[in-house]
């Protein structure tokens, strides 16, 4: 098959600049995307690829319209966009469907707005219904479909607005590998074929092969603030195979980009945590999964790619990079190039009973400049507490990029694996015991 000939004509929309920030609840401000610059070109599949938290979704809500940004233009052919954007056409990952109407109706809420002669709403509905081939199941109710279904009629309703651009947020996802695939070529299908009003597609995820899969253009995204970090072009003809020489090298220099995004590996580099003035945030990730990951690599001979355990951990590789940044800021683990390979102070870790290994890790907490900063400000209080709220505040001023809810629930988890301090959740406070201070 053919892949729809790009014309010459300028780009469908443009972001140039774009910054956004926050204000939470209590009055801080987390910096989300900072400098994003993107373009979405006519007739291509525009791939976003980053790990959860990058900014993805809030990309797509500023070029969807449905969120203003801070900083920096939107444009729409060449004009500024206003309000929502009525070229765009989105699909979740949740699927948003409403219960108490059937697949019809749901699909047919895609042009409510437009008040069309009910001849045409039908007309409509139905051939977006045939598009994802749910033919026959008009009348069903949500609660009865199955979760590849559902999607389908995600799908539809976004077909039937007859828009040029179609937004994909992790819209597979939720689904079976299988059924994940599936729709994934269907999808890919219904675009070559030219038989729908979609020029382009915008496709969010976090999976490498499904960016490789689908992408003609794949950028990827680093965290804090949310920043495109490189942008890869995929010639590969469709349909693409997975087992393909080409195809698996692709996906090795995308996960390797990444690891180098998440865990640098520059001659010169010093792990952030010795760094004088530099404070490590904690990556948010339990211990417990930390333990879960080390154990799996002494079973691995304490040396593997992470790529590798990925699969065998049925995770995602990002997940397991980011595991690895967790594992190697406590000291547990060295990361040369895509290794993970587990050093002495890791073996002896994960051989402990669970006391020493709770010394052990309240020893390696005690190392980081943000754990330090943290029971100093303990300290500093006579009853030896502080409120969740100034814990809060005083995390969103050391790291000022990252979201301090998170930041803080990670720190409770760890310490509390440590023991290095509690946290009351009735009286949401943190403190220290008196015995151990
Ligand atoms: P992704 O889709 O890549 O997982 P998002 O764009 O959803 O990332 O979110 C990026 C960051 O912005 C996250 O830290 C998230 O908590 C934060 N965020 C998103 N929307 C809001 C909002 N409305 N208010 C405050 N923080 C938000
Ligand atoms: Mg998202």
């Amino acid at each position: 098959m053919n892949t729809p000939q790009p014309s010459s004509t300028p780009p469908l929309m443009e972001l140039r600049n774009i910054y956004q920030t926050f204000k939470l609840d209590s009055g801080r401000k987390i910096k989300v995307l900072q400098d994003i610059n993107l373009s979405v070109n006519d007739a291509e599949v525009l791939v976003l690829l980053g790990p959860s938290g990058s900014g993805k979704s809030t990309c797509l809500r500023v070029l969807a319209g449905l969120l203003e940004p801070s900083q920096g233009k939107v444009l729409l052919n060449d004009q500024k966009l206003v309000g929502a954007n009525q070229n765009i056409a989105l699909v979740f990952q949740s699927f948003a469907l409403l219960p108490w109407l059937n697949v019809a109706d749901n699909v047919a809420m895609g042009i409510k707005p437009q008040a069309l002669p009910p001849d045409e709403v039908s007309k409509r509905v139905k051939r977006a219904i045939d598009l994802v081939g749910l033919e026959g199941f008009e009348e069903a109710y949500p609660k009865e479909l199955s979760g590849g279904m559902k999607q389908r009629v995600g799908f539809a309703r976004a077909l039937v607005m007859e828009r040029p651009i179609l937004c994909l947020d992790e819209p597979f996802s939720a689904l079976d590998v299988l059924t994940a695939e599936t729709l994934r070529k269907e999808v890919l299908n219904l675009w070559l074929s030219k038989q729908t009003s979609i020029r382009s597609i915008v496709l969010i995820t976090h999976n490498i092969s499904e960016a490789v899969s689908m992408g003609g253009r794949i950028l990827v995204m680093g965290s804090n603030p949310g920043q495109i970090r490189y942008s890869i072009k995929n010639d590969l003809p469709y349909p693409r195979d997975e087992k393909n020489a080409a195809f698996k090298s692709l996906v090795e220099s995308i996960h390797d980009l990444l690891t180098e995004a998440i865990i640098p590996d520059t001659p010169d580099w010093i792990p952030p945590a010795l760094a004088a003035n530099t404070i490590e945030s904690l990556p948010h990730v339990s211990l417990t999964e930390v333990v879960g990951f080390l154990d799996l690599l002494l079973q691995e001979g304490g040396r593997a790619d992470a790529f590798g355990l990925a699969q065998k951990l049925m995770k995602d590789s990002l997940n397991v990079l980011i595991m690895a940044k967790a594992a190697e800021l406590l000291d547990f683990v060295d990361t040369p190039k895509n290794q993970v390979v587990l050093t002495d102070l890791g073996k002896t870790f994960i051989k402990s009973d669970i006391n020493l290994r709770k010394k052990m890790i309240h020893e390696r907490m005690m190392q980081l400049k943000l754990i330090q900063l943290f029971y100093q400000n303990l300290l500093n209080h006579e009853d030896l507490a502080i409120s969740k709220e100034d814990a809060i505040q005083s995390i969103h001023e050391w790291l000022p990029n990252e979201n301090p809810e998170e930041v803080f629930d990670t720190v409770v988890q760890w310490a509390r694996f440590g023991e290095l301090f509690g946290y009351n959740d009735d009286t949401q406070q943190v403190y220290i015991d008196r015995g151990e201070a």
